[in-house]
This record gives C-alpha cells, structure tokens and sequence, in this order.
C-alpha cells in the first residue's frame, strides 16, 4: 500500500502546477505562422514552415516561471482535491464551500444594490455602511467599540485582509509564529513578505498549545503571532488559558497578534473568544473575518480587518495597492447580512450541528479515529486504521477506489511527516451528500 502514496507524494512535493498526482503534460499546439511572436516563439520548433496552419507537437514545455518568493508553493491543495472530484465523480468533502445557497435576504440585497446602480469603486477601505456594520457586530461580539471609519478596513474576503495584513506590517527578516497545521495562505503571504516563519505544533488528540514550545519560540525578535479559532483544519478553538497564555507572551515581547477568526459562528461546544478582548490586547491584534462561512457565500470575498489606527494604516496601504476596494454591491448586501437578527446565527448553528453528527457518527461507524472538532465545519480524522503510510496515499485510494475527497493535512505542516496521519472531512454540505459519503466509505474502504 505504501508506494503509490510515496509517489504521489513526490508529485505534490516536485512539481508545482499538477492536478494532484498528474504532472503537466505537454501538449499539442496548433498555430497561425504568419503572426510575428509566432514567428519568433516558433523559430527553432518548425523546419518547414509554408502551410498557413501547422500542429506542433511541443516536446518539452517552456519551464515554469516564479519569482522566488512563490516558488516552493504548489497548486492549492483545494483547487488540486476540487479538480479531482469532478474528474472522478467522487463526493466532495474537501474543499471547505457549502453545497446550498445563501439566504434569500442577502442575495436580494445584492440584486437591489446592483439595480441601483452601486456598481463602481467603491471607498477603498469600505462602503461606510459595511464599515460600521462591521463595527457594530464587532461591539456585539466582544463588547470593544470601535471607529468604523479608521479601525476597520474592508476587503476581499479574509485571505486578501491576511496577505495585506503581513505585507502591510511586517518587514523582511520578522519572525512570525504561526501553529501548525496551518492555513496554507498563511504560510505563502509571510513568504511574500519575506518573514522568517517559525512553527508550533499542535498535536492530536486535543490539539493544545503546547506552552513550553510556545515559549522558547518566543523572542524579542518575534514581530507576530497568528492565531486561527476556531481553527481549520482541526477545528480546535483556542481556550482562555491559551488567549491568556498567547497574550502574555505578546506583551512581554511587544509582538502583534494576528487573528483569523472566520469560523467564529460555527462554535458548538463553546463561547468562541477574540484575542483582542484580552486586556492590553486590542492595541496589538489585527482581528479578521469574513462573510463567506457564515452566510454560505464564500464567492462573494467580502472580509475586513479590524485593528486600532496606528495597525490599520499599514493593513490599509497594502490593502490600497493589493485591490484597492472590493465589489460594491456586495459589499451593500453585506450590510443586509450582518444587520441579520440572533435567530439567523442559532439557525445556522442548528443547522450545522445536524450536519456534523451525520458526518461524525458516520465516520466513527466507517472506522476512523475522529477527533473532537469543537468549531469550523471541519473534522479531522486519523485514517491509519485503514493501513495507508501517509494521508497522501490515503486520499488517492479515497478518491479513485471509494469515490469521496477528503483533504490530505501534510501540506498544512513545514514537516509534511507530521500530518500524515490526518485527513480533514467538511461538514458543509447538504446532508444527503454527506449521508452518501458515509455510505460509499462503508461500502469500499475495509480496514
Ligand atoms: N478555506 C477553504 C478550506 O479550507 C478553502 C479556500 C480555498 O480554496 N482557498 O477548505
């Protein structure tokens, strides 16, 4: 069983534009000879050249081409795992985007705003309605006022609020710590910024901090601290003691703290808790989230940032020359979303609970060893029972022999050995898909 996991492992790791286990081919190219840069491009593949259309058979495709920066990055695991689930007709439970729609409400909004006409730029940093919207739920959440006009930046979803967040405050050379498994984005944003990544991992079954790690990570040199709670892919989310701890090492070492926290209204087994609520945190934490999770709207890309003046002018510069602003009349339907009442939120979660006990329970019937997932729509699991050597190999067999996706976790750890024991499931999805997952494992993965 272990080969064919190695070497689809080598794939991943060598080569950088693959779908999964399939490197680029090279591929045929029918061209007009009479263009120019044709000319010129084609010089040296085409001997005779006076037919008007000539099929060349590209032997060895120019080399692929990125700046250093990017270069040790692949195809996203989820653009990779998404491809293969069409290819092979197989139940997508990996790339983590509801299968159902979002409300009605918001949908219209977005139509109204469009009929309107709220169709050019918009402010840079935000419409103000959605700037103060953001505001007030963020006043609900953690009782902290603040400025809508210069604390909270607007942008394209929370991975553009990441990236301008590093590349607007960190400099080349900063350490910033970051808990693996990590979000890949996280990892590839501080590689554009030139940050020296350093790593703390957290491990199964609970997936705790581990303090003594945590602080001999800790140094003078530490610029920031990312932190994602509820966390993808364990789903852990960080407990008061861990905030606390976090904080502590922040302040005696005068970093930042960073927060993901998009998956804040998919808690289920407890109050989920924004680090800038801490004392004496507010003023070192840029805390971002988005629209997409909580409204089932993940193509949409509306997310904000929030951080007191002196932190949101370096987020909002990046943020300036990154996108500059994001779509206008999502950002007006936005507003709708987040004046949704409490009883939208608990629907939500009802929703989801259901969702995530079919998964659960299934898993646990099919044989795995799942792990306790208090938030996200994400449970991980350990599938060794199924004697695979590596979740690489685990999810090939899923995917060609079972006909389910899963999402091989070694590519969210810088030593990929450390996840190989772990494959993440979502729950996002309508619970007839999940229950035929559950069915298609129980039929063809035998232990
Ligand atoms: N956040 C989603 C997940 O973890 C993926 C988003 C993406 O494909 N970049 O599955």
């Amino acid at each position: 069983m272990q080969s064919r996991g190695v070497a689809l492992r080598e794939a991943i790791i060598s080569s950088p534009a693959l779908p999964f286990s399939e490197g680029l081919k090279p591929k045929p190219h029918i061209c007009k000879l009479n263009k120019p840069w044709v000319r010129t491009i084609m010089a040296s593949a085409v001997s005779t050249a006076n037919s008007e259309q000539v099929a060349v058979k590209a032997q060895e495709p120019p080399p692929l081409q990125v700046s250093r920066r990017l270069e040790k990055f692949k195809t996203t695991i989820f653009t990779q795992m998404s491809i293969l689930a069409v290819k092979h007709g197989a139940v997508n439970l990996g790339q983590g985007f509801p299968n159902f729609d979002g409300p009605e409400f918001v949908k219209e909004a977005a139509i109204k705003a469009i009929r309107e006409g709220k169709n050019q730029y918009a402010r840079g940093y935000g419409v103000p309605e959605l700037n103060s919207a953001v505001a007030a739920r963020f006043k609900k959440d953690t009782g902290l006022t603040v400025d809508p006009e210069k604390e909270v930046t607007v942008t394209s979803g929370c991975t553009e609020a990441i990236a301008a967040t590093m590349l607007g405050l960190i400099n080349p050379g900063d350490e910033v710590i970051i808990f693996s498994p990590f979000y890949d984005s996280y990892q590839a944003t501080l590689s554009m910024s030139d940050a020296k990544i350093k790593t703390v991992t957290l491990r199964p079954p609970d997936f705790a901090v581990p303090e003594k790690e945590l602080r001999e990570v800790f140094s003078e040199n530490t610029r920031a601290i990312l932190i994602n709670t509820p966390h993808n892919p364990t789903g852990k989310m960080f407990s008061q003691k861990e905030l606390e701890l976090i904080a502590s090492l922040c302040i005696e070492n005068d970093a930042l703290a960073f927060t993901d926290e998009v998956y804040d209204k998919l808690a289920f087994e407890a109050e989920h808790i924004s680090m800038a609520s801490l004392p004496g945190m507010y003023e070192r934490t840029v805390t971002m989230n988005s629209l997409g999770k909580t409204f089932s709207l993940t193509g949409w890309k509306i997310g904000w940032a929030i951080a007191p003046p002196h932190l949101s002018w370096g987020v909002r510069q990046a943020h300036s020359y990154l996108t500059f602003s994001t779509s206008t009349p999502m950002q007006w339907a936005s507003v709708a979303a987040l004046q949704a009442p409490d009883s939208y939120y608990e629907e939500l979660l009802k929703d989801y609970r259901a969702k995530k006990n079919i998964l659960v329970d299934g898993l646990k019937t099919v044989g795995f060893k799942v792990y306790d997932s208090p938030g996200t729509y994400f449970v991980v699991v350990d599938h060794t029972p199924f004697g695979f050597d590596n979740d690489i190999a685990f999810c090939e067999h899923l995917i060609e022999k079972v006909g389910v996706v899963a999402i091989p976790t070694s590519v969210f750890y810088v030593d990929p050995n450390e996840g190989k024991n772990l494959v993440r499931f979502t729950f996002a999805k309508d619970e007839d898909t999940l229950k035929q997952a559950i069915e298609r494992m129980k039929a063809n993965l035998k232990r």
